[in-house]
């Protein structure tokens, strides 16, 4: 991978020097080396980035033009992606750690999907409609919510930009997108595309940063509205900022999805499942079935299968198409997870596979980790890790298993194993999760994708994804309108 530097920030659809002499440094998971540089975003660079999408949004061309012709830039942007997936993918691979393999599927394939299912849904989206009122016919439309913060985390960012800033665009929205300071490369690569499609003055920022530069977006009266993919905890710190100023908020946050095994499920398949609902990232991921929940009857049989697939998983370089566990983002997020693995045990799980070895003296890995004999008030049961870490709890009976798969502060996704599939979507009707898989999980970009409880506020995906760049006008009239 060659290395990437970049000297200037994308502010207002230029490129633009940035205020400091502030850097964000990439540093591979993996070689530990540095495998690139751009500048780090200052408030000052954020007010300018509000700045020019506020005019651009109040004065210029963008928010008047037909959503047809802003389609048309989404399709030439949407070309210039679909012949650099592979690229893209890889260089994402490099900057945190994702498997090649996972990666090429989510930031390539995945994201293109996305730019494709925004553009089909916007051709039947109802952007105007007449609906019969009192007073003869109400004029109902839905107009861009106006100037967008999007901030997103560095786990899968292109696949997470994607449903923030394209249907923000066909909406005719100005947008001013915070990546994560572990993921700038990718994002500004992104930016030099969006500037091969010559979008007004002022409609696209890319500005990288941490927590003082997604702040300062957040707190910028310029700014309409907030989309925020991230931890619970910012989400909730932003919810609240964003409630001081009645900005429109949407909020995807963490999850600690439960995946119910019947005693009637084939247990084969739903290991070999589980190996990418689980630990899918290298268990980064917000919607990881990671507590396991089985009966007594078929406990130590699901656990064996569970240690059997699991130590057969290649960690390693995730640059190696055969790699199946990549290094975590950071060395932090590496103490982190070992953390979780010391207070499992010190609360008496037991470890069936795997702990705080090091499987490498260089990167930052942690071995695939296995939890038995463990309860649901546990750590390791109702804490998000973010790692290759997995803990099997016992259920007595069925309505044991629901209770204790919604017995957690998150909602974002859950599962059920099982023969019966009509019994199962009997059980998904019981759990207060997003989204749900009947003898699989994965996500699904046609459906609204989000979270119950402390996982998050709005949806995304599909007609839902896009109303949250929307407002509603209703218009009346004492004469008959035109003809639409
Ligand atoms: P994080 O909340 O620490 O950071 C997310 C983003 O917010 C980053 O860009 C960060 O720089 C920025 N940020 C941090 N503090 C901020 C503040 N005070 N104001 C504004 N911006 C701020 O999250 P993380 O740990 O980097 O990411 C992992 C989390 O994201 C996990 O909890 C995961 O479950 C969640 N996630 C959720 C989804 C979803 O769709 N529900 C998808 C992916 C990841």
């Amino acid at each position: 991978m060659r290395s990437r530097n970049y000297d200037e920030l994308f502010i207002g659809g230029r490129w633009q020097a940035p205020s400091t002499k502030r850097r964000l440094s990439v540093i591979s998971p993996h070689t530990e080396e540095s495998i690139g540089e751009t500048p780090e975003a200052s408030p000052e660079d954020v007010d300018r980035a509000v700045t020019a999408a506020r005019k651009a949004f109040d004065d210029g061309p963008w928010p008047r033009m037909s959503v047809d012709g802003r389609m048309e830039k989404i399709e030439k942007l949407t070309a210039i992606y679909t012949a650099e997936t592979d690229a893209m993918a890889d260089l994402i691979t490099a900057e945190m750690g994702s498997p090649k393999s996972f990666s090429r599927l989510g930031q390539g394939t995945g994201a293109v999907a996305q730019m494709h299912l925004n553009l089909a849904t916007a051709k039947n989206f109802p952007w105007v409609e007449r609906r019969p009122g009192l007073f003869g016919d109400v004029h109902v439309r839905r107009a861009p919510v106006g100037v967008v913060g999007a901030i997103v985390p560095w786990n899968v960012p292109q696949f997470l930009i994607m449903p923030k800033l394209i249907p923000a665009l066909i909406a005719g929205c100005t947008v001013v997108v915070k990546p994560a300071p572990e993921t700038p490369l990718d994002a500004l690569w992104l930016a030099e595309m969006l500037d091969e499609i010559d979008l007004p003055d002022g409609v696209v920022s890319i500005i990288p940063g941490g927590r003082e530069t997604g702040e300062a977006l957040v707190r910028h009266p310029g700014v309409d509205k907030i989309s925020f993919t991230g931890s619970s905890a910012t989400g909730r710190h932003i919810a609240s900022l964003c409630g001081e100023q009645l900005k429109r908020v949407s909020l995807e946050l963490g999850g600690k999805s439960a995946a119910i095994i019947l005693d009637d499920a084939d247990i084969d398949h739903t290991v070999n499942h589980l190996k990418m609902a689980s630990l899918m990232n290298n268990g980064q991921a917000c919607v990881a079935q990671t507590r396991i929940l089985v009966s007594e009857r078929r406990h130590d049989e699901v656990v064996d299968a569970l240690a059997a697939m699991m130590s057969g998983l290649q960690v390693g370089d995730p640059a190696d198409d055969a790699t199946d566990i990549g290094p975590l983002v950071a060395q932090r997020q590496q103490h982190r997870v070992m953390g979780y693995i010391e207070a499992g045990v010190d609360e008496g799980a037991r470890i069936v596979l795997g702990g705080t070895d090091k499987p490498h003296d260089r990167g930052w890995y942690v071995q695939p980790t296995l939890f038995a004999d463990a309860t649901n008030e546990m750590r390791i049961a109702r804490e998000e890790i973010f790692g290759p870490v997995l803990t099997v709890l016992k259920y007595s009976d069925e309505r044991d298993a629901v209770r204790i798969a919604n017995d957690s502060e998150y909602g974002l996704g859950g599962s059920v194993w099982t023969a019966d599939v009509a019994h199962g979507l009997n059980i998904a009707e019981q759990v207060r999760t997003g989204t749900f898989g009947i003898n699989m999980y994965t996500l699904d970009t046609t459906a609204p994708f989000g979270g119950f409880k402390q996982s998050g506020i709005g949806r995304e995906f599909g007609s839902e994804g896009l109303s949250e760049y929307v407002e509603l006008q209703s218009t009346i009239s004492a004469g008959k309108l035109p003809d639409l």
